[in-house]
């Protein structure tokens, strides 16, 4: 079915290094979403519409954030690196996609892990009601290489502020060394048990549900230590343990 679009129009525009950046984008009529999907966006070139999917890091509201990296040499992010504000951008009437809490298995605790943008449906999640209702402990894994990766700092100290003792924001930084967190990969930081030493919150398939997002090598070599945990990929119809959402 083709993409119906709505005109929409950049309201702000955040930088936290160079191109990694977060665009709010003013679209009133988007259709109601749960935190987790994704909409398309992009633009009319005179030969073709270009555009991408990008998850919504924010609930449902006439306006609307996404966290994205530029990938040099891509078509559609160096564009919308430039875009300024006032300037119009199109975005799909209509999210799709099931990487969200109600696709997601009931457990004591969550674990949400991400490399780079792979935390925007989390940004989403964690401003809603349902994953402070639903899980009593949530552990939040941030996979990236610098520290001026790390986005969002100030906003998951406020979930925290406002959750004492619910969330657990566990950075792992590849190339230099976190006061808090863990220097190295996230793969590294579960096989050696760390993660959960650091977070003081088990991984295992009796206490937790994984949800899964960001590097397709993260996200295989994450599902072979959950699988050798005797944890399996969540189907409606075969429950189990984690869900992944795949960005390329
Ligand atoms: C469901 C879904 C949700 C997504 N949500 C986000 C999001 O919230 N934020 C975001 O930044 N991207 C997200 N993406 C990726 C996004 O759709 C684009 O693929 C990406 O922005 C590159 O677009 P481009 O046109 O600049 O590159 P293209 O010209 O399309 O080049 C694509 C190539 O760039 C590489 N690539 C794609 N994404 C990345 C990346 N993040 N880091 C490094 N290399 C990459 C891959 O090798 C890919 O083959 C999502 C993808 C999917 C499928």
């Amino acid at each position: 079915m083709a993409l119906q679009w709505l005109a929409g129009t950049l309201q702000s525009r955040r930088v936290w290094s160079d191109g990694l950046f977060t665009l709010t984008i003013h679209c009133p009529g988007v259709e109601d979403f749960e935190p987790g999907q994704f909409l398309q966006i992009g633009m009319k070139l005179p030969e073709k519409h270009l555009h991408r999917p990008y998850s919504v890091a924010s609930p449902h509201a006439e306006s609307l954030e996404f966290f994205i990296v530029r990938v040099d040499n891509g078509e559609l992010t160096p564009r919308l690196w430039n875009l300024q504000c006032g300037e119009s951008i199109d975005v799909s009437a209509r999210a799709t996609g099931g990487f969200t809490l109600s696709h997601t298995p009931t457990a004591k605790n969550l674990w949400l892990l991400a490399t780079g943008t792979g935390l925007a449906p989390y940004i989403a999640m964690l401003r809603d009601k349902p994953v402070w209702e639903n899980y009593e402990r949530i552990v939040l894994v941030h996979g990236c290489r610098y520290l001026s990766d790390l986005a969002y700092l100030d906003e998951l100290q406020l979930h925290q502020n406002l959750h004492p003792g619910r969330l657990e924001f566990v950075p792992v930084v590849s190339r230099e060394k976190a006061a808090h967190g863990f220097q190295g990969r996230i793969t590294e930081g579960i096989s050696s048990g760390t993660l959960e030493q650091i977070a003081q919150v088990d991984l295992g398939p009796d206490s937790s549900a994984v949800m899964l997002c960001g590097n397709p090598q993260m996200l295989d070599d994450v599902e072979a230590i959950l699988q050798s945990r005797g944890m399996h990929k969540h189907k409606k119809s075969e429950p189990g343990h984690y869900v992944v959402e795949r960005y390329w």
